[in-house]
């Protein structure tokens, strides 16, 4: 069987940046298991996946516009602190969620003011390229329902 589009496939990665520096892997825990052709997955990693079968590895290098996009300067914003709960506690670098135009948005902290708090919407890995180091453990048909979904169900999928 091969990766393609309605297969649920299971695979290890471990993810580094142009730097060389892991980032994350997931060799210490279960394998990342996804529903293929239904963007549950970047699209340049989904791209190299095509036609692989389990036991497979490889490595592949993916631009920003293929991983998580370009960084927007746009995604900077400056929130009155008000808005924000317990704003003056606030440090540089810790998450927060704000509300957008498009709903609940995770964004991290840039600078903390007396009035004003700015966040950066923009997606951590954005505007960096990507190395991936893959490791196909398994592939198999996806359910009828999971297709419906668009996402997978039992281990390592959504649990509902
Ligand atoms: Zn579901």
């Amino acid at each position: 069987m091969i990766v393609a589009d309605r297969k649920v496939v299971s695979f290890h990665y471990t993810l580094s940046n142009a730097q060389g520096e892991e980032l994350e892997s997931t060799r210490d825990r279960q394998p990342m298991t996804y529903l293929h052709g239904a963007r549950n997955i970047i699209p340049g990693l989904e791209k190299a996946l095509v036609g692989k079968v389990a036991g497979d590895r490889f490595q592949v290098t993916i631009e920003p516009a293929d991983a998580y996009g370009e960084r927007r300067p746009g995604n900077i914003q400056r929130i009155p602190a008000k808005h924000i709960r317990d704003a003056k506690r606030l440090e540089p670098g810790q998450l927060v969620s704000i509300r957008t135009r498009r709903g609940p948005v995770q964004a991290s902290v840039v600078k903390v003011g007396r009035f004003n708090v700015d966040v950066d919407a923009n997606h951590p890995l954005s505007g960096q390229t990507l190395t991936f180091e893959v490791e196909v453990t398994a592939i198999r048909d996806a359910t009828g329902e999971e297709i419906t979904h668009g996402h997978v169900h039992g281990a390592g999928g959504v649990q509902h």
